[in-house]
């Protein structure tokens, strides 16, 4: 379930759009999506020549749409495009189930428009991916899941074009279908793992006013604000004291400070179970890695492929058991996954004498290469002293 735009509404202006084409280029973006929680990037009445612009800047381009507004025209559009994914939003099997969900949407219109998609697309040498992505209510029983898929199978979309989800309570401000409550509540959440929010690390948000959000998928609502890109780069903004703050909370496992990330499901939604996660490697004492990925940032950017975990195996060898760790992050020893790109480090771990096992994170921002990785032993009290990097 996307939250709705509430103050933050509004048209960007052709200035700001081309100083965030600017920026990104300077800052070596590779990869622009237009839309993500914050509203139909379709109502823009220039949206068709901004992806143009970002296609022949030679970013990765995306979209992420309703689909509402796609006439056969824009449909064309798109199919020649030079984008790489379209992505529709989209849940349900007839007039009820959809209506339901899009609040004040079609689904006669819908209907049409994914039947056009499909016959428009495969008319084109090299349309863009299709992605039909939507969520569907806890409550619901996979029968109704499956009905989902076979309506959109009767459309001619293949299981690679459609993922349905199970929604999360968005920066903690929907309720939480498994048990109506609005915030932190969901059992299966309370059985995962925090992880370092990938959506923190991945990439900003940019409104249509310039402003930056460090949670491009949540906040909609100017809540976790960075800077703004007629004012200052985004780099400068992801290296600025709040956003490392942000980061070292997450580090930390204390996000009691952080007014969304402290009541959001999204860190915990990868649904790890501590008993999967912890197989025989597990000491009797010590330093246990849990997971280490090395380069995530890159993920996507040029086409390079970052699996999560990585280096898990690498780091588990070179550090479990040990009762503290120090070395230099060493590309060589690590492999590199991505050349040419300055790579980060997320270390999760946890400690074999802690009887909860706590997870602990540690993330260097890129270029991590070089710089000193240092995990502290456990104290008698069962905590760490603090994580620390230089
Ligand atoms: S944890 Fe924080 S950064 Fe991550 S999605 Fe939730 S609100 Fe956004």
């Amino acid at each position: 379930m996307c939250g709705h735009a509430t103050e933050n509404y509004g048209f960007m202006t052709k200035d700001i759009f081309q100083k965030i084409i600017n920026e990104c280029k300077r800052c070596e973006i590779h990869a622009l999506i237009f839309g993500g929680a914050w509203g139909e990037p379709t109502l823009h009445p220039d949206w068709q020549r901004m992806i143009k612009v970002s296609v022949s800047h030679g970013f990765t381009t995306l979209i992420s749409t309703n689909g509402s507004r796609l006439d056969t025209g824009a449909i064309g559009f798109l199919a020649s495009s030079g984008i790489k994914q379209l992505q529709i939003s989209f849940s349900g099997f007839d007039k009820e189930s959809y209506e339901s969900i899009y609040i004040n949407g079609k689904f006669s219109k819908i209907n049409e428009v994914l039947l056009n998609i499909k016959k428009i697309f495969l008319r084109h040498p090299s349309p863009p991916e299709i992605l039909i992505h939507g969520v569907v209510e806890h409550s619901r029983p996979q029968k109704y899941v499956d009905r989902i898929y076979r309506y959109l199978y009767s459309c001619g979309y293949s299981d690679s074009e459609i993922n349905m989800v199970r929604p999360t309570n968005f920066g903690g401000k929907k309720m939480n279908m498994e048990d109506n409550k609005v915030g932190l509540k969901s059992k299966t959440i309370l059985k995962s793992l925090l992880q370092l929010c990938t959506v923190l690390t991945d990439g900003v948000g940019i409104y249509w006013n310039g402003k930056v959000t460090a949670c491009p998928c949540a906040d909609n609502d100017g809540k976790m604000i960075i800077g703004n890109i007629l004012e200052e780069s985004i780099s400068d903004m992801r290296k600025s004291s709040y956003f490392n703050n942000i980061v070292r909370c997450f580090e930390d496992n204390n996000l009691s400070s952080l007014e969304m990330c402290s009541k959001c499901d999204i860190p915990y939604t990868r649904e790890r179970n501590i008993a999967a996660i912890l197989p025989s490697w597990l000491g009797t004492t010590g330093i246990s890695i849990i997971e280490a990925t090395y380069g995530l940032n890159c993920r996507g950017e040029k086409g390079v492929k970052i699996m999560l975990g990585n280096v898990t195996g690498l780091l588990q060898k070179k550090c479990n058991w040990k009762r503290k760790i120090e070395f230099v992050v060493d590309v060589n020893e690590l492999g590199d996954r991505a050349p040419g790109m300055e790579k980060d480090l997320v270390i999760t771990w946890c400690y074999a004498e802690d009887p909860m096992m706590t997870p602990y994170h540690l993330y260097i921002p890129a270029e991590a290469h070089g710089k000193v990785v240092a995990i502290p032993m456990i104290n008698p009290a069962g905590k760490t002293l603090k994580s620390e990097h230089e």
